[in-house]
Parts: C-alpha cells; sequence; structure tokens
C-alpha cells in the first residue's frame, strides 16, 4: 500500500526535525490541548515512536489491518492506555487519512501533518 514514511533528514524549514529512523512506517499521534506543544505537529515512528514534522510518501509491504494493528499498539506505547482503550475505529480512520494523502501524491513526495489533518476536513 501507499503510504507515509520517515525521511531520512528534516525537511527545509528552520523548524523541521525528524528524530526518526530513516524509512520507518508513521503514525499519526494523540494531540494533547496545550496550544504551546507542538505534538499536534509531528508524525510519530511506529517503530521509535520519535516525531518527524516531514513524511515521504512510499510504497511500503504491508495492507491496512496490519497498519492498523500496529498504529494501535503505537498510540498505545506512547500514552499509556491500553490496546483495548484504543478503538479500532480511530486507529483506522488515522490510517485511511495517511494512505489518502498518500495515494494522492507521488511517490518521494514529501508531506506535513497538515496536509493530512482531519480538522481541516469539510464534513
Ligand atoms: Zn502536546
Amino acid at each position: 500500500m501507499r503510504y507515509l514514511v520517515s525521511p531520512g533528514r528534516p525537511g527545509p524549514l528552520a523548524d523541521d526535525v525528524t528524530w526518526t529512523v530513516p524509512a520507518e512506517w508513521l503514525f499519526l499521534p494523540l494531540a494533547c490541548d496545550n496550544p504551546a506543544c507542538a505534538c499536534d505537529q509531528v508524525f510519530r515512528g511506529i517503530a521509535s515512536g520519535h516525531a518527524t514534522t516531514t513524511a515521504l510518501v512510499a510504497d511500503v509491504h504491508t495492507d491496512e489491518d496490519a497498519m492498523v494493528s500496529l498504529t494501535r499498539r503505537a498510540v498505545a506505547r506512547d500514552t499509556g492506555l491500553t490496546l483495548e482503550q484504543v478503538p479500532v475505529s480511530e486507529a483506522l480512520e488515522a490510517v485511511r487519512l495517511m494512505s489518502g494523502a498518500a495515494y494522492l501524491r507521488t511517490l518521494g513526495d514529501l508531506v506535513r501533518v497538515a496536509d493530512v489533518d482531519m480538522e481541516d476536513e469539510e464534513v
């Protein structure tokens, strides 16, 4: 499936950071309510848990069900919630936002959280 993975280096903006492992699969973390916090502007690595402000469009060798499962485990690990407290429906929605953004773009394109953010979606 086409998805978003960690770039090998930080993006072009001065405040871009990439602490994830190159090419690792990413997920959208749960954001907190603190407006001074930048956690709503980063993806996190499914494997490392580390943050990156940019992602790359790539083809990854997995399917949606596996990505949902991996995303739930990563959210649970990073939040301290149990796996049962991370709803499959929310993980599926987040995975579809990321794969949807990836499918609209070309392999290797750079993507930011704002490009996939559900809050900007028209209902
Ligand atoms: Zn935060």
